[in-house]
């Protein structure tokens, strides 16, 4: 988003640019690249497939329009996933502790959803957020789907709120094997759909 001086086309390839040269110079590491991206009202992407298709991975979100009834909320999502670049639906009811209430959605479609078209759900681990919620993450793992823990950080001290997000797994019963972050690259790559 503009307001969160979101990244353009023209940014964003300079920073896959940017990326591919570090890797390059780094050994026993591959730097992934990805970015959130939002999903508009329709459920489009904010940015086009031409640069998707360059990223390893997408964190897409919803970022406005929280007021649309259950249906449509539900419906808006799932035509996201629908693009073959989608693939995690970051903090995915929206809640803000304290502040926010959740937007109405069907979450057991949007993860039936995600288990037909190999996309996953966050677990974001930012205080204000933990959503999933621990139920929520139970019914995920019931359901066969595996979540990725972010810390949401958005500066390097914040990367330590990754703890909040491995112990609200555990409340909601979640093990090692149900979170996409414990995956070596070789396997989450398997498990991605533009594999
Ligand atoms: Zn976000």
């Amino acid at each position: 988003m503009a307001v969160a001086h979101g990244l353009d086309v023209t940014r964003l390839s300079k920073h896959i640019e940017e990326i591919d040269r570090i890797g390059e110079s780094v050994t026993g590491l591959y730097l992934l690249k990805s970015a959130e991206v939002d999903i508009l009202k329709d459920g489009s992407l904010d940015l086009p497939d031409a640069i998707l298709r360059k990223l390893d991975l997408t964190v897409c979100a919803v970022h406005s329009h929280f007021h649309l009834s259950r249906n449509k909320q539900t419906e808006r999502i799932i035509r996201a996933m629908d693009n073959p670049y989608f693939t995690i639906f970051a903090h995915p009811t929206g809640r803000l502790l304290g502040e926010r209430q959740s937007y109405e959605l069907d979450l057991e479609r949007i993860i039936k959803a995600a288990l037909e078209r190999r996309c996953f759900l966050e677990l974001n681990a930012q205080p204000l957020r933990l959503d999933l919620s621990d139920v929520h993450c139970r019914l995920a793992k019931e359901m066969g789907l595996k979540l990725a823990i972010s810390s949401d950080a958005h500066s390097a001290t914040e990367l330590d709120y990754m703890r909040f997000g491995v112990a609200q797994a555990r409340r909601g019963w979640l093990e090692a094997e149900n979170v996409l972050n414990t995956k070596s690259w070789k396997d989450l790559k398997n498990l991605l759909r533009r594999a």
